[in-house]
C-alpha cells in the first residue's frame, strides 16, 4: 500500500521526470544495445570473410553465425598448407570421416576409447606432434605425427585394424537381420585369393553380397599427392583396386560384390556408403 502525505502537483511532477529519465535510460540502452550489435557484427565480419549475416529466424541460430567463421578459418588453412596438411585436412572433413566423434562409449561393445587412444585419434587428425622421432623396425624414419605406422609394413596394427573392421561390418549386417559370414570357404577359388566376408542372404540385387575391406593409408606416398587433390582418392583407388581383383571371384560364386575402402583419416571411397 502507497502512503503519501504531500503536495500532489509535486509528486505528478516527480513522476513525469522520473517517467522522462526512464525513457532516456531506455533510449540510452537501446542506442547501447545497437552499438554493441555492431561492433559485434563488424567482429563477425571480420572472421566470417565476404558473406552477409544471418537474418530474420536464422539469426537466432548459433550454427549460422559460427559455419561461416569455421568455413571461412578452414579455407584460410587449407591455403597455408603443404600437400600433406591439405590431404589431412581434406580427409579429415570429408562426411562421415568425423562419425566416431558421435560413437556411444559403450565398454562391452568395444567403442570406449582410453585417453591415450583418444589423444592419439585427435593429434593424427589435427597434426599434432604424438610420438619422438625414431626410426621404424623397417629403418625408415618415423617423424613426430607419427603416421608412417599407417603404412608400414612391418605394423602389426594393420592386420587387426581390417579384422577389426570385417568384423564390424559382419555385426553390422547381423543387426540389420542378415546372415554374414568372415572370410567364406566354401566359395570355388581363384588361386590366392579370398573375400573378407559375404552374406548368406540375398539382397536388394537377388544376390548374396560379398565383400573386400581395405584402409589405405591417406598419407602414404604413393597416396598423398592424389590425397591432396580431393577427399577419398586413395580409398577410391582402393576400391577400384578391390573390383579387379575380387570382382570375378564373387561372379564366380554368384555373388554381387561390394568393395569397402575407408581410409584411415576417415574418408569414404565413393561406393562404399551404397
Ligand atoms: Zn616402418
Amino acid at each position: 500500500m502507497f502512503l503519501y502525505f504531500g503536495n500532489k502537483e509535486s509528486v505528478d511532477n516527480k513522476n513525469n521526470n522520473n517517467n522522462n529519465n526512464i525513457s532516456n535510460n531506455n533510449n540510452n540502452n537501446n542506442n547501447n544495445n545497437n552499438n554493441l550489435a555492431e561492433l559485434a557484427t563488424q567482429a563477425w565480419r571480420g572472421s566470417a570473410g565476404p558473406v552477409e549475416p544471418p537474418l530474420g529466424e536464422e539469426a537466432g541460430r548459433q550454427r549460422s553465425w559460427d559455419e561461416p567463421v569455421c568455413r571461412a578459418s578452414f579455407d584460410l588453412l587449407l591455403t597455408r598448407a603443404d600437400r600433406p596438411s591439405r590431404a589431412r585436412l581434406l580427409a579429415v572433413s570429408s562426411t562421415d570421416a568425423g562419425a566416431w566423434l558421435h560413437t556411444l562409449p559403450l565398454k562391452n561393445l568395444g567403442l570406449c576409447l582410453t585417453d591415450r587412444e583418444l589423444t592419439v585419434a585427435t593429434g593424427l587428425r589435427v597434426g599434432a606432434p604424438i610420438v619422438r622421432s625414431h626410426s621404424c623396425v623397417c629403418n625408415a624414419m618415423v617423424d613426430p605425427t607419427g603416421h608412417h605406422d599407417f603404412s608400414c609394413r612391418k605394423s602389426a596394427g594393420r592386420q587387426r585394424r581390417h579384422a577389426l573392421a570385417n568384423d564390424i561390418l559382419a555385426r553390422a549386417f547381423r543387426a540389420a537381420g542378415v546372415q554374414a559370414e568372415l572370410e567364406p570357404h566354401l566359395l570355388h577359388g581363384i588361386r590366392g585369393r579370398r573375400l573378407d566376408g559375404a552374406t548368406l542372404d540375398s539382397g536388394s540385387v537377388g544376390l548374396p553380397l560379398a565383400w573386400d575391406f581395405t584402409c589405405p593409408d591417406t598419407l602414404a606416398q604413393s597416396h598423398v599427392a592424389q590425397s591432396a587433390t580431393g577427399a577419398g582418392e586413395a580409398a577410391s583407388k582402393a576400391e577400384q583396386g578391390n573390383i579387379t581383383k575380387y570382382g570375378q571371384l564373387a561372379a564366380l560364386n554368384s555373388l554381387a560384390f561390394a568393395p569397402v575402402a575407408i581410409e584411415t583419416l576417415g574418408s569414404w571411397g565413393p561406393l562404399g556408403p551404397d
